[in-house]
């Protein structure tokens, strides 16, 4: 059974609960992180904890811990639940008020959690040799996506359309049809040598993996630039990829109907998976 840590104790993961006043079942209120567990390596661990203090900080929550508690706290479930392939979730929520009002008042106390998934990265690498469909879906969200809030309807509602489409993501974009980012990935297009994504906004979320790509393709001189693109350069892309935490540089090479290029993944893209995998 996966322990799972939940405001001070590690329980086992489904004797843990949180009230049925927490704001974060009531409203949504209330932020979290995805953190790559690869081959018992925690993976980018301190651009997430640092994320999850930046999130914490524009929601204006407080808590009593800082970066090394949750650091500690995040090996020690990889620890107890001897994870080497998959996931740490970690989720802090504003926490329980009664009566419930949407207003907050400041004293109230955070519920914390945090537990881990098991994922098989193998079938991801399996799938990256023959590339993924995705799906186009609008942009429905709120305009504070830069926030990784697990206010997530209009991404949830966004992969499951891409689902029911048989695609691996769905690719979002905006109503001047200008693609935004993944359902819960950045999305890049490769045109004539150069990398394109997204400027950072609040549009966007500033992903991890996107920051370690950057790196990755600054060290290797490989042209990048963060600007917008439309659905039809995604369409006309020579290369189009999706990075995330747990796919990594994924390539891309159907949108619906539309075929990428040759409809292989293309050579850039699985050269950066391979680089970023070695770099971790
Ligand atoms: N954008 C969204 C909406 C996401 O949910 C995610 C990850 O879950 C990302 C981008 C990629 O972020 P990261 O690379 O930190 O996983």
């Amino acid at each position: 059974m996966t322990t799972c840590y939940i405001n001070g104790k590690y329980k086992p993961l489904n004797q843990s609960y949180v009230s049925v006043t927490d704001r974060g079942f009531q409203f949504s209120d209330g932020v979290y992180e995805v953190i790559s567990v690869f081959k018992g390596e925690l993976v980018d661990l301190n651009l997430h904890i640092n994320r999850l203090f930046v999130s914490l900080k524009k929601m204006n929550m407080k808590t009593k811990f800082n970066r090394n508690q949750i650091i500690n706290i995040t090996n020690k479930i990889k620890k107890l639940n001897k994870l080497k392939m998959g996931i740490i979730y970690i989720q802090i929520t504003r926490g329980d008020q009664n009566p419930r009002e949407h207003k907050y008042p400041d004293k109230l106390k955070p519920n914390i959690i945090i537990y881990s998934i098991n994922k098989n990265f193998e079938y991801l690498n399996k799938l990256a040799l023959k590339g993924v469909k995705t799906s186009l879906y609008p942009d429905i969200r709120w305009h504070r996506s830069d926030i990784k809030s697990i206010s997530l309807l209009g991404n949830v509602l966004a992969a499951n359309h891409a689902k029911e489409n048989k695609s691996h993501e769905a690719v979002l974009f905006d109503n001047r049809n200008m693609i935004t980012e993944g359902n819960s990935s950045s999305i890049w297009i490769i045109k004539k040598n150069k990398c394109i994504t997204h400027p950072l906004n609040f549009r966007i979320l500033k992903g991890c993996t996107r920051h370690k790509l950057i790196s990755i393709l600054k060290k290797n001189k490989f042209k990048f630039e963060e600007k917008k693109f439309s659905i039809k350069s995604l369409l006309d892309a020579d290369e189009a990829f999706m990075t995330s935490a747990t796919n990594f540089v994924m390539p891309i090479v159907k949108v619906d109907k539309f075929t990428i290029s040759n409809g292989k993944p293309g050579l850039n893209t699985l050269k950066f998976r391979s680089l970023f995998i070695n770099a971790i």
